[in-house]
């Protein structure tokens, strides 16, 4: 892994222009913040630059704007908010209103770091991606992580290459082959590893089962069949949740039969939650292990017929005593800060596939750039 430089590392802060990359990504409805703990994220790490007499200018992108305006997706609701909190600091317009940002073009780059003297990337959830303010400003700026950004690749890191045993992860989510390689990197560390989720369908019929009409990815049957017959530890739910062709994800009132099947869905049904069983079984599991990793819901747990799974994993992994617990972020961190877990877990990553893919590779572009930046003479 790339070595990190600290804000420590950044030496006398006084008087020195800092450009900060942050996550500002908050979640808005007409116009309202309606969860900042993003914003709350970032403060360590700003608080410490104002403390240390340092000029600071914020920066963070805000939805999908595609490169465009999009006055919806102005920061101006997160700039009002951090002014009341830290007043000291500058915040730049939504990065993703200038196409230059995803396309990691220099010359935004340049525009960026006019008149900056240091950088400071504390924005893990965009650290995987190649984009102009999370790789351009260390080419040219001696930078830092932040203190958010420097905690999650500590504990992800460590339980990457020094979990306490037994080390259990749990990944749920729609598609298999969006965590290909995560698998074969997990399968390699875990002691085991339990799937849920619209993925376990693909594997249960690797293996035989009938899946009726649940999730499935015909591409990756061959590899689901090759790792089960692997002897790997995997384990898989072998009860469900189902509802028949009837009814409509999300919408009760459309009607539909929900109800309770074993390992093999009939025609017509569709596995949308592990049953009570099979959240017992990953229950147990959990409780009996030192480390547990979850990322990706059990079941379709926004529609709250088929989220007693993902609650179950998310209890459990909130009651266990003397387990270090992390959630991968994403959707699982949604569920468990829904479900009233979240401040039970020893860690709640904000980047879902940040997390991912540093927990895959164990390192990130991000980060490798932070590690070649320019030091201090
Ligand atoms: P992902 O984006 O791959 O992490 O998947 C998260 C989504 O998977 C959530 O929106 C869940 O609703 C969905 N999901 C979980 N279990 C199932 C399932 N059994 N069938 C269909 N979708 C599911």
């Amino acid at each position: 892994m790339s070595h990190l430089p600290t804000l420590e590392d950044l030496g006398d802060l006084e008087g020195k222009n800092v450009l900060v990359r942050a996550d500002f990504n908050v979640p808005l409805s007409d116009g309202e913040i309606r969860d900042e703990l993003r914003i709350k994220e970032a403060l360590p790490t700003l608080k410490f630059l104002v403390k240390n007499g340092a000029n600071v200018t914020v920066c963070s992108h805000l939805g999908r704007p595609k490169g465009t305006i999009d006055p919806n997706l102005s920061i101006e609701p997160v700039r009002k908010r951090l002014g009341d909190l830290l007043p000291e600091v500058h915040l730049l317009e939504n990065l993703r209103f200038n196409p230059g940002e995803e396309n990691n073009d220099p010359n935004f780059v340049n525009t960026l770091i006019q008149g900056q003297d240091f950088f400071v990337n504390d924005a893990f959830g965009a650290s995987h991606r190649s984009h102009a303010s999370i790789v351009g400003p260390p080419q040219f700026l001696p930078s830092a992580a932040g203190r958010l950004l420097a905690k999650e690749v500590d504990v992800l890191m460590a339980i990457r290459q020094k979990p306490r045993r037994p080390f259990v992860a749990i990944l749920g989510g729609s598609k298999v082959s969006d965590k290909l390689g995560v698998i074969d990197t997990l399968l390699g560390v875990v002691d085991k590893l339990v799937i849920g989720g619209g993925m376990c369908f693909t594997f249960l019929k690797a293996q035989g089962n009938q899946i009726g009409s649940s999730l499935l990815e015909e591409s990756q049957l061959k590899y689901c069949e090759t790792l089960l017959k692997s002897g790997a530890a995997i384990f898989l739910p072998h009860d469900f949740t189902t509802m028949d062709s009837d009814g409509q994800i999300g919408d009760p009132s459309a009607g539909g039969v929900v109800r309770q099947t074993g390992i093999n869905i009939p025609d017509g049904w569709m596995g949308l939650d592990i049953g009570p069983g099979s959240a017992a079984a990953f229950g147990d599991i959990i409780s009996d292990s030192k480390t547990v990793l979850w990322n990706g819901p059990m079941g379709v747990f926004e529609d709250n017929r088929f989220s007693a799974g993902t609650r179950h994993v998310a209890q459990t992994m909130a009651e266990t005593r003397g387990c270090f617990t992390v959630v991968g972020g994403g959707d699982s961190a949604a569920a468990a800060k829904e479900f009233g877990f979240a401040d039970n877990m020893d860690h709640v990553s904000t980047g879902g596939g940040a997390s991912l893919e540093l927990i895959e590779k164990g390192d990130l572009p991000g980060m490798a750039a932070l590690a070649a930046s320019p030091r201090l003479v």
